[in-house]
């Protein structure tokens, strides 16, 4: 093996989980390094194979299409995610639902048919989110939608455990030291050939990627950033984007912008950056400081910071517009 300083960086870029995915990793050698990345967007490829809602014959689809019919057999990988998510549904208070694909549907963020739907509308498919109709099976590895109008979605827990699973298969392919984003989903792996650590940039939420107004230095660790910057549309004024409140089967509109976790997976922070969005600043923070090993950064409309306690340290702010207010 050679020493750290004489690693080779290698790069792959793909769209992937309709997102943009990126992963960089130190190897001893360019052929080592496309390999194990290769092996990482495979794996990320089945997962979405599995759990993607648009792709026919995935489990999440089969599911959709044969609730109120049937139970039927997922992946083990499909039936992780889905335990985790019903335990999350629990943990958030019902803020985070992976049965709430009838109302992500009917908004349709991102997609031709965006609209903002009647209230007649919304209280219809708020009917249909009720994850006590949602029957898995551990042991059979089965899923049963009762409700024939509930549609399973792991749109916001899916990509954290694709995040986790391409690090596992970086690490089982020899890389020590790397970088995965999937869409704003990051994982830093070990540390920069030079011992420091990774530092991962903040978003600016008002103007979207292309600049941090924060980083945050870390190793070994996720970082997730759930916001209202990247998908949306606006009418008549209202900014409406794609993390919805259950309770009122719309947007959420709480005067948070942006939401960062910092935890050791990427499930639970892709999961808790979502729910905490909807929670709201008081409820969201709260939340994240009863995690154990979880940490997060809050922004609010008027630009102020809010990090959690074990934090402060890591969390450099890089625009003076934006204040570190707790
Ligand atoms: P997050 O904040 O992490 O999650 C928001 C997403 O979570 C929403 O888009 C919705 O799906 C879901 N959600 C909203 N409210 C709640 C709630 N209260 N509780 C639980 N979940 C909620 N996008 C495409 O455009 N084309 C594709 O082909 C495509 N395929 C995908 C396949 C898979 C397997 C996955 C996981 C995602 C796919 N996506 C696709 C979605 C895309 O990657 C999303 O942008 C992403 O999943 C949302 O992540 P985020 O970080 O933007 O937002």
């Amino acid at each position: 093996n050679k020493s750290s300083k004489e690693l080779t960086l290698v790069k792959q870029e793909q769209l992937i989980l309709g997102t943009f995915g990126s992963i960089s990793a130190y190897s001893n050698s360019e052929k080592e390094g496309n390999e194990a990345i290769s092996k990482a967007y495979d794996r990320i490829k089945e997962i979405e194979n599995l759990m993607s809602t648009s792709i026919e014959g995935s489990d999440v689809y089969n599911m959709n299409k044969k609730a109120g019919v049937e139970s039927i057999a997922v992946n083990p990988s499909t039936m992780e995610v889905l335990l985790e998510g019903l335990e999350y549904s629990s943990i958030t208070k019902e803020a985070f639902n992976i049965g709430l694909g009838s109302l992500i549907e009917l908004w349709g963020i991102g997609k031709d048919w965006q609209k903002v739907p009647t209230s007649e509308e919304i209280a219809d498919a708020k009917k249909h989110i009720d994850l006590n109709k949602l029957e898995v099976s551990k042991e059979n590895n089965t899923a049963f939608i009762k409700d024939p109008k509930i549609l399973v979605d792991l749109g916001g827990i899916a990509k954290g455990y694709a995040v986790d699973e391409s690090i596992r298969i970086l690490k089982e392919n020899g890389i020590k030291s790397g970088v995965v984003n999937l869409g704003g989903d990051v994982y830093a792996l070990g540390t920069k050939t030079d011992g420091s650590k990774w530092r991962i940039g903040i978003n600016n939420p008002e103007i979207g990627s292309s600049n941090s107004i924060a980083r945050i230095s870390i190793s070994d660790k996720s970082v997730v950033t759930s916001g209202d910057y990247e998908r949306y549309f606006i009418e008549n004024g209202v900014r409406y984007h794609h993390i919805i409140d259950p309770k009122t089967g719309i947007p959420a509109n709480n005067g948070l912008v942006s939401v960062t976790i910092v935890s050791d997976k990427s499930i639970d922070g892709d999961v808790l950056s979502t729910a905490s969005f909807i929670l709201g600043l008081d409820e969201g923070l709260k939340l994240i400081e009863s995690r154990p090993g979880v940490e997060g950064l809050l922004i609010t409309k008027d630009r102020q910071v809010y990090v959690s306690s074990g934090l402060k340290d890591a969390v450099e702010i890089l625009d003076n517009n934006f204040k570190i207010v707790n």
